[in-house]
């Protein structure tokens, strides 16, 4: 008797686990599975954002207004080339420069721009402290002031990879959605940037 009773709880108790975890497993798996039903077709950009390129060209004209030369080392960039430059500092020599495999960065889908300050040397410098207008403040901190107010995200603010030269817009896509094939618009009439602009 007792040992019926026994079975019957441990059969009881297992069968709640087989539920629970399944519960649990397609709870957390709700969102994958909802956006792998949606795929976008929209192509993979040649170029900057058009919005894009018109504030990374703001951002530079209004350094340039307080003392400051930006020089814009980094826009669209491919799968491939993310892929070559996430290998530095892991199968290939250097320092690691990005956590952002092929695909996983906004550069990928022409969201992202990185800067350098050119100083009075014409050095292009990554010098964040580097006060080249004399003004008191770094002149790094300028442009990332200037970037923000233009609605750009600072790598700088990021907490687990800080990226000091690294400006982005994601325009509300996240990068899932842009791997699944959505895009921002792209308003009429205007091109997207040519690569290397
Ligand atoms: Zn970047």
């Amino acid at each position: 008797m007792i040992n019926k009773f026994l079975s019957f709880i441990v059969s009881l108790i297992i069968l709640l686990s087989i539920v629970l975890f399944f519960v649990f497993y397609l709870e957390e798996n709700e969102t994958d599975f909802e956006l792998l039903q949606r795929e976008g077709d929209d192509p993979m950009p040649t170029g900057l954002h058009p919005k894009v390129a018109k504030k990374r060209d703001q951002l530079v004209a209004r350094a340039e207004e307080k003392g400051i030369e930006v020089v814009i080392t980094e826009g669209f960039r491919t799968i491939k080339e993310q892929e070559e430059i996430y290998e530095r500092g892991r199968s290939e020599k250097g320092n690691i420069v990005t956590y952002a495999e092929g695909g996983e960065s906004y550069h990928n889908y022409g969201l992202a721009i990185d800067f350098a300050l050119r100083n009075k040397n014409e050095k292009v410098i990554w010098d964040t402290e580097y006060d080249g207008n004399g003004n008191g403040k770094s002149d790094w901190m300028e442009v990332v002031e200037i970037a923000k107010d233009l609605g750009f995200d600072w790598g700088g603010d990021w907490r687990r990879f800080k990226d000091y030269p690294h400006f982005q817009m994601d325009m509300g896509y996240s990068i899932r959605e842009l791997k699944n094939g959505f895009r921002p618009e792209i308003p009429k009439g205007s091109d997207q940037t040519p690569k290397g602009e």
